[in-house]
């Protein structure tokens, strides 16, 4: 099964210590944000993680994007919004270069673009121009529009995208106008979509297994309902197997007992196990439809907390995945 993971990581910045550094920070061109990202990732690596992200260490989830989109002024939309430039590619490509240098199995590593969906940016801002309010449905079709850009500016860069719609669990939004503008933003692209959603999932999974994405993310380790959904789903799963709110660090056995729980309930999954699919081999079935992550980013997290609970998270899926094809 790959791991991956949700997305942020404990921000470490580096003040300028080394000449060329304090040179650089003279000219205004000094990135102390850069180090972060090398802390990430070289974490993300030494954990096992195979798709990784940058960390998204620039701000937070709806920072990052409305200070880069054209109609915000801070978080306050302030004329029609519209994608400029490319948003999160430097941070990809940087990424990219680190994971070059520091891997040591060349080429097996992949990376994950992430953006923060449409309704959840809407949700988080506040409406002063152009639009009547914070549903208004031609804000979040402007923001897919800005974030289809984004996406179709990466793509080339990244073994799959992650869409953020965190909103949708909370049911502020409505199911239908959310389901439109996450199609917006992943037609035609040339690279796997999931989509995130963290909180309870179990009430509107039936829709969201309608959205036109390839992967469904959601959170198992902080929420045992939502493991129902693993009955009725045609999609992969991005399975949540660690407790992103509490900072006690799982052991590999209480992993292991809630992957066991996971497959408990996806062997009554009829579409997955009828009509002799995959063989009803379940390790095949596994790496088809399920994908290891955490339940929900890591930002807030001390450095070495986020780095072990990501070092269980992948040691206890290897010893799970081990043991039952020994079965
Ligand atoms: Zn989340």
């Amino acid at each position: 099964m790959i791991k991956t993971v949700v997305g942020s990581y404990p921000v470490i910045t580096k003040k300028p210590e080394s000449f060329l550094e304090k040179i650089k920070d003279i000219l205004g061109i000094y990135d102390e944000y850069s180090y972060a990202i090398e802390r990430a990732v070289l974490d993300q690596l030494n954990a096992g993680v195979d798709i990784l992200s940058d960390g998204q260490v620039r701000g937070d989830m709806v920072e990052i994007f409305v200070s880069n989109l054209y109609g915000f002024e801070g978080r306050r939309v302030i004329g029609r919004i519209e994608h400029v430039n490319p948003i999160t590619l430097n941070d990809i490509k940087l990424t990219q270069k680190l994971i070059n240098k520091h891997s040591k199995e060349k080429g097996v590593k992949g990376i994950k673009g992430i953006l923060t969906g449409p309704c959840t940016i809407a949700s988080s801002v506040k409406v002063e121009n152009y639009y009547s309010d914070n549903k208004d449905e031609s804000l979040i079709y402007d923001l897919a529009n800005a974030l289809k850009k984004e996406a179709e500016s990466i793509q080339d860069h990244v073994s799959m995208i992650q869409i953020d719609e965190p909103i949708l669990s909370t049911g502020i939004y409505e199911l239908n106008t959310a389901k439109r503008a996450i199609k917006r933003i992943t037609e035609n692209l040339k690279v796997p979509v999931a989509m995130h959603v963290c909180g309870k999932v179990v009430d509107i999974f039936e829709e969201l297994n309608t959205f036109n994405v390839d992967i469904l993310d959601h959170e198992f380790a902080s929420n045992r309902k939502n493991l129902d959904i693993l009955e009725e789903t045609n999609k992969k799963i991005g399975f949540g197997c660690i407790n992103t709110k509490l900072k006690s660090v799982e052991s590999l056995d209480k992993i292991k007992d809630l992957l066991n729980e996971g497959l408990e309930v996806l062997k009554n999954n009829n579409s997955l196990f009828s009509d002799g699919k995959n063989n009803g081999n379940i390790l095949d079935i596994l790496n088809e439809y399920i994908l290891i992550d955490p339940d929900c980013g890591m930002r807030l997290f001390p450095l070495d907390i986020a780095y072990k609970k990501l070092r269980n998270m992948v040691r206890a899926s290897e010893e799970w995945e081990r043991e039952l094809g020994y079965e």
